[in-house]
């Protein structure tokens, strides 16, 4: 899909050419076309004199329109009924980007049953705080809760609105997006107002970590970005503020769904799930086998940490999937990651180079990891193990 150029209207007068970020567009016989492929970033529809090249399906908002468009939300994702460590850290974000907007600060809490929820997000500085309340919406579903939050924006048309980067997040929000035909930022790092346009720059590690991009979405409403946990401190309790709680019902009902939820089973779950620990053991291939990786899992209980584990230790089948750690595994920034017998892949580090603090051991002193660590433990990794673990009982 590219950009849609009246050739009618068009002088040629080349004012898109030169603005064309991406430099796609080109004049042949005094019209613009597009030669590369068109991004839709629509500066050339904002820019032409003419007015002759649109977007496909009309869909860009007037400048009238965006202005419409108020207020900072946050979906605040439950488990259990009870709002997930991210949630509280959006809203320390989320309070103080909407005091600078001079704007409000809404929550939208879902599920079955969420008094409970509504009454602890009711102690955080927060305006407004909308509820929906269904017992289709006990179990987190794409199709429902795409519904669900579609119709809230529609309804309320919020300026900016930001999910927890978790995976019912990462799934809920390019969808939501998608419905409302607007940008969205996945995965940010920092977010900050750009005053001058009464923006969002919504920033993002990317190619590895090895760039940071700022994205801004200057002509879609809202402005739609999910936030790693544990980059943001979390808000705490105030007084100051007593939010309005406000119960809305969308009709859940009616909606046609194609999936259903057959069964329910736990997934072997860690006392501290692997996003939100402070602390992350995780082993490798050197450590031998499955049995080796008992050692882990020891001394993260011992540390009150989580486990987490290599690709390589995952595909073996000595720890379940849920911790794998990387590329196509999680993204986790703790506080202390100590990585045990794995060799620090590009894949690997990806998911782990934005641990405040890496701890390495490995018997191969030239192993990448010892690149990004800020600790090196060069030696046989179970021995070294074990004598943290004695030592740690101790
Ligand atoms: C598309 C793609 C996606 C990927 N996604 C991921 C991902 O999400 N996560 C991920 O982890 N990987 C991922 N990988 C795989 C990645 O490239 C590596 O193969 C993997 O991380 C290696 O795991 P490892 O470090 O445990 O094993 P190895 O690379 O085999 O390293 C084992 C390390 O242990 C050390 N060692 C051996 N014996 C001992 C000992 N006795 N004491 C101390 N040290 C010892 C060795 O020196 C070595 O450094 C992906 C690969 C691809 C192609």
């Amino acid at each position: 899909m590219e950009i849609m150029i009246e050739k009618e209207q068009c002088d040629g007068c080349g004012v898109c050419v030169d603005i064309c970020p991406y430099k796609v567009l080109s004049i042949e016989e005094e019209t613009a076309y597009v030669k590369g492929t068109c991004t839709l970033c629509a500066v050339c529809v904002r820019q032409c004199p003419q007015e002759a090249i649109s977007m496909p399906g009309g869909s860009i908002k007037g400048e009238e329109e965006v202005s419409n468009y108020k207020g900072l939300w946050i979906f605040a994702e439950l488990k259990k009924n009870k709002p997930i460590p991210v949630v509280y850290e959006l809203i320390g974000k989320g309070r103080e980007l909407a005091d600078q907007l001079e704007e409000e600060l809404s929550l939208v809490v879902a599920g079955h049953d969420v008094k409970e929820a509504v009454e602890d997000l009711s102690q955080y500085p927060v305006d407004r705080i909308i509820a929906c309340e269904d017992p289709l919406l006990e179990e987190y579903h794409d199709e429902r809760y795409t519904h669900m939050l579609t119709r809230y924006v529609q309804k309320y048309r919020p300026a900016v609105l930001l999910l927890g980067a978790t995976t019912n997040g990462r799934s809920l929000a390019p969808r939501t997006a998608a419905r409302l035909g607007t940008g969205l930022t996945a995965d940010c790092t920092e977010l900050e107002i750009d005053f001058d346009r009464k923006c969002l720059l919504q920033t993002r590690p990317a190619y590895g970590g090895n760039i940071l991009a700022t994205i801004t979405c200057q002509y879609q409403r809202p402005q739609m970005a999910t936030v790693r946990p544990k980059v943001f401190p979390k808000a705490e309790p105030s007084d100051q503020m007593e939010p309005a709680v406000e119960y809305d019902q969308v009709d859940m009902a009616c909606l046609p769904v194609k999936v259903v939820l057959k069964e329910k089973k736990e997934e072997v779950s860690d006392l501290v799930s692997i996003e939100e620990a402070d602390i992350v053991v995780a082993g490798g291939r050197g450590l031998g086998s499955e049995e080796n990786f008992g050692l882990i899992e020891e001394l993260a209980s011992l540390m009150g940490g989580a486990v987490g584990a290599s690709r390589a230790v995952v595909d073996e089948g000595w720890t379940p999937y849920n911790r794998q750690v990387g590329q196509t595994g999680r993204t986790i920034s703790p506080k202390v990651y100590i990585a045990c017998g794995i060799s620090g892949a590009i894949q690997h580090q990806i998911g782990m180079r934005s641990a405040e603090t890496i701890i390495a051991i490995n018997k191969n002193e030239d192993a990448p990891i010892f690149q990004i660590a800020d600790y090196g433990i060069v030696g046989d990794v179970n021995e070294v193990l074990r004598l943290l673990i004695s030592q740690m009982k101790e």
